[in-house]
């Protein structure tokens, strides 16, 4: 991952520039930047407490020693999920689902042009019928990635046909990998819940879904995850990407989510750029948002 200095880890950066010594004020300025920094409320004092714990036990009275244990015991817990994708299957299919405008389309093409980078052989399927401009969004991504689409042949096409025809077409013509879009209208969360335990019925027949992975704006924080709430519920999510992450404040966002939904966090966008997503790495996260 490219050294980025990302604004999420300045609030961290200015306690351990101020004083050698830790202090009550070190503290509270740790909660303040903990809580700033969207780790939420629990996750802040279940850190803030071990952290206490571990500085009294090993007497240690340096700020710089104690941020040494906080990125360590950072590090440890968000290595406690494991970020490997699961691209084994010969065709890989991956569903990508999320709420319209975390940025699923951007995601995708970037994510085809990850995987192309690894010499993979990459179809997309343009499942979101619903939007026209979904579908013309996602062909420019494709293309930019330089990688296949299978669009719908009529607007309003049933999305599971398109799921279907996009697996065919991947096992016909060898592709890897195939990544299908689909449709995130909140409005009609039942319909959507329906709409896509069709499409995984109906790729299922065909190949085993490899991962769904669940699209997460990291800039509307533990906001956006309650939105999420029925896909977690309903649609077998296996991985979280977490978008948005070079312009946000809230890089503790990656941590809580994992703890809170239990899933681990595969992929992370970081720019509106094709090359903007990469993989996540637990040290290279915590040494970023720590300093
Ligand atoms: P969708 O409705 O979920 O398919 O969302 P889009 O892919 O259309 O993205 C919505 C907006 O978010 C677009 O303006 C994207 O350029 C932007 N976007 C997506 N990913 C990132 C990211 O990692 N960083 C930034 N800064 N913007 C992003």
């Amino acid at each position: 991952m490219a050294e980025r200095s990302w604004s999420f880890s300045k609030a961290f950066r200015n306690i351990f520039s101020g004083p050698e010594l830790i202090t009550d004020e070190t503290w509270d300025d740790l909660e303040t930047a903990l809580i700033t920094a969207d780790f939420g409320p629990d996750v802040t004092d279940s850190i803030l407490d071990a952290l206490r714990a571990d500085v009294e036990r090993h007497r240690v009275t340096e700020v710089a020693e104690m941020r040494r244990m906080l990125r360590d015991a950072i590090e440890e817990r968000l290595a406690a999920y494991d970020p490997t994708l699961r691209l084994s299957e010969r065709p890989a299919v991956i569903l990508v689902v999320g709420v319209n405008g975390v940025g699923k389309t951007t995601t995708i093409g970037k994510f085809a042009k990850y995987l192309t980078a690894f010499d993979k052989r990459v179809l997309v399927g343009a499942a979101d019928t619903f939007r026209a401009a979904a579908v013309e969004q996602l062909a420019t991504w494709a293309d930019r990635a330089g990688v296949d689409i299978v669009k719908p042949q009529q607007a309003g096409q049933d999305p599971a046909s398109v799921a279907f025809q996009t697996v065919q077409r991947a096992i016909d013509a060898d592709y890897e990998i195939a990544i299908i879009d689909t449709a995130g209208r909140l409005q009609t969360k039942g319909g959507l819940m329906d709409e896509l335990g069709k499409v995984r019925r109906v790729i299922e027949k065909q190949a085993p879904v490899s991962e769904v992975l669940l699209v997460l704006d990291a800039t509307t924080g533990q906001n956006g995850l309650a939105q999420a709430e029925a896909f977690i519920q309903h649609a077998g999510v296996t991985g979280l990407v977490l978008t948005k992450l070079d312009g946000s404040a809230k890089g503790g966002f990656v941590l809580s989510v994992q703890e809170k939904t239990g899933l681990p966090v595969k992929l992370i966008g970081q720019g509106e750029g094709i090359g903007d997503l990469t993989g996540f790495t637990p040290h290279v996260f915590a040494q970023q948002l720590i300093g």
